[in-house]
């Protein structure tokens, strides 16, 4: 403490009874001397006499209290006035106390105290300012890391959506490679498949040799194989790009699986393997799905059954479930084959992977069926699961959702009596035609196999090589009055391809029914081809009978002005 007096004797009796009590005492004779104190040694605590000469002891305190330099000190004013007034203006100059000359022992002893606390609670004070200063600067501190971590992930959120970007783009690269490659296998793959089916329609069998049967047999199976090999590309690519979307429709389950039957009953039978479809329970008479995929999944299955059964046999099993809130129809099908052990069933649904090396050689295959077909199950609501015993045999259960059944019929043992059987196809059987047709079409091969088809059937052709012709064609004839009675359109053209040249012929009025070819088998072409102005669309490779019985819906729908059913 710092005790001011310019009475000499005054001081030294104050101090000495401070110092008795063990207080560290510094001592000034003037004002100006205990301002240096005060800014250098930073007393807690100052006793002043008030009457000094040059600067009282009011001015000093005012002195402390406005001085920037000097810290929290706690001023008493040593003082024999004590009329109120004075008492008031020391209060409003900063005087923390008073104690009146001469001074007690005892009451500067408890003044004192007094003064202790108020300094204690200070100084508790002023570190909890400090702390909370610090605290506020480590606040904005983390403030200011958090905006630059802010403005760090919105960097690499742009980042992602520039990395999102390209992969988009690598993804229509891709698929338009996949359109493009498949365009490019299924041109020359229609002249292969038609030309084969020519040959074998046109070949006796009885007389021709063992290897030349054998020969064309073998170029049917390759390439029937090649393009189930590309559809399967296409389809995993697609439900990849996701692409690949269903089209549920009203449909019956019965008629699904008892065509999957026929076709596959078929190929078991040439394996001597016994073949039966069965069913648990009733069966409704239709259900909302998606058909076509529906077939699909069921082939892929029912085919690696007979490919990997060498004795025994192959079941479906079809039942209903109907236990949680949706129902489902449920597809077993069961073999007596190779199956797999635990490992296998797990590597199973991975794309482009067999059970073993081995397998790609010994049975074929793409390793995509089951890849496909548990996307395509999930897709139609439901799945697929495996259990199968290496040595035993396998069942391998599908699902799909029915949509509602309220009032649907249910059949009980539908698969009974009815054993439908598939006729090979045959080029002789096929619908007669007795019409005009232009074919728009510049590839020399199609050209020639569509001719062939057309005219055995019993059709006028006339061909020409591109868009811009067929329009002039078609619309010629027309005013000669020798109307082509339908026009197959090929989609890819130089000059002006057909899409385009469909449009210039609806724009010009021109309404016969107009067919488009296409070499690309993406889900969106069926639908390109008939906002172009087409009436069906038929994809390359060219199937002899669905070409005809096309053209034959087209020609009775013009007849009777109706809207043909689409041939599946
Ligand atoms: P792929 O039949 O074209 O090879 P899948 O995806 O249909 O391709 O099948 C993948 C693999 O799963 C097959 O190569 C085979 O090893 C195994 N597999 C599938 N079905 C059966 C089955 N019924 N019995 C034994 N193994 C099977």
């Amino acid at each position: 403490m710092l005790l001011v007096d310019d009475d000499a004797l005054m001081l030294t009796l104050l101090e000495r009874a401070l110092k008795d009590k063990g207080h560290r005492v510094s001592t000034a004779s003037n004002g100006a001397d205990a301002l240096r104190i005060l800014r250098e040694q930073g007393p807690s605590l100052v006793i002043t006499d008030w009457n000094m000469p040059e600067m009282d002891g009011l001015e000093l305190c005012r002195l402390i209290r406005s001085h920037d330099g000097i810290g929290f000190t706690y001023v008493i004013m040593l003082t024999g006035n004590t009329s109120t007034d004075q008492i008031v203006a020391g209060f409003e100059a900063g005087v923390d106390d008073y104690i009146t000359k001469p001074f007690q022992k005892r009451e500067l002893e408890v003044r004192l105290r007094a003064a202790e606390r108020i300094i204690r609670l200070e100084a508790f004070y002023h570190s909890q300012t400090v702390q909370l200063h610090r605290v506020n600067a480590e606040v904005a501190s983390m403030n200011s890391k958090l905006e630059r971590m802010a403005f760090q992930l919105r960097d690499s959120e742009s980042e992602a959506q520039r990395a999102k970007e390209l992969a988009d783009a690598a993804g229509r690269a891709k698929s338009e490679f996949l359109a493009n490659m498949s365009h490019e296998i299924r041109t020359p793959m229609t002249a292969i498949l038609g030309f084969a089916d020519v040959l074998a329609a046109g070949t006796d069998r009885r007389n021709a040799t063992p290897e030349s049967i054998d020969a064309i047999d073998t170029i049917r199976r390759s390439g029937r194989h090649l393009l189930a090999i590309l559809n399967d590309i296409l389809d995993i690519s697609k439900i990849e790009a996701g692409m690949l979307t269903v089209e549920c429709v009203v449909c019956s389950p019965i008629e699904v699986v008892a065509d999957v039957a026929a076709v596959m009953r078929v190929s078991a039978e040439e394996k001597n393997l016994q073949f039966q479809v069965e069913s648990v329970g009733a069966i409704p008479m239709t259900i909302e799905t998606d058909p076509t995929r529906v077939r699909q999944i069921l082939l892929n299955l029912v085919e690696n059954a007979v490919k990997f059964t060498e004795s025994g046999g192959i079941r479906l099993i079809v039942r209903m479930k109907d236990d949680g809130h949706a129902p489902v129809l449920e597809i077993e099908v069961v073999d007596t084959g190779i199956g797999m052990t635990r490992e296998q069933i797990e590597r199973a649904y991975e794309p482009f992977r067999q059970a073993d090396d081995s397998t790609a050689r010994r049975f074929g295959g793409s390793g995509l069926g089951l890849a496909i077909s548990k996307k395509l199950a999930k897709l139609l609501g439901g799945g697929i699961t495996i259990d199968s015993e290496a040595g035993k045999g396998t069942t391998v259960r599908i699902s799909i959702a029915t949509g509602p059944l309220d009032d649907i019929e249910r059949v009980d043992r539908p698969f009974e009596n009815a054993r439908p059987t598939s006729a090979p196809p045959d080029l002789h059987d096929g619908p007669r035609l007795s019409c005009n047709i232009l074919l728009a079409e510049d590839g020399v091969d199609s050209q020639r196999l569509i001719r062939f088809i057309l005219e055995r059937a019993g059709a006028t052709l006339s061909i020409v090589e591109n868009g811009r012709q067929a329009v002039d064609a078609a619309l010629a004839a027309q005013t000669e009055d020798g109307s082509f009675d339908l026009i197959l359109m090929d989609v890819q053209m130089p000059v002006l391809d057909g899409h385009q040249a469909t449009r210039e012929l609806r724009a010009a009025g021109y309404h016969g029914p107009i067919v488009a070819l296409t070499a690309h088998a993406m889900s969106d072409d069926r639908q390109r081809a008939i906002d172009a102005g087409c009436d069906e669309y038929i994809s390359k490779p060219i199937n002899a009978k669905k070409l005809v019985s096309t053209i034959q819906a087209q020609l009775r729908c013009q007849e009777s002005n109706l809207k043909p059913a689409r041939v599946s």
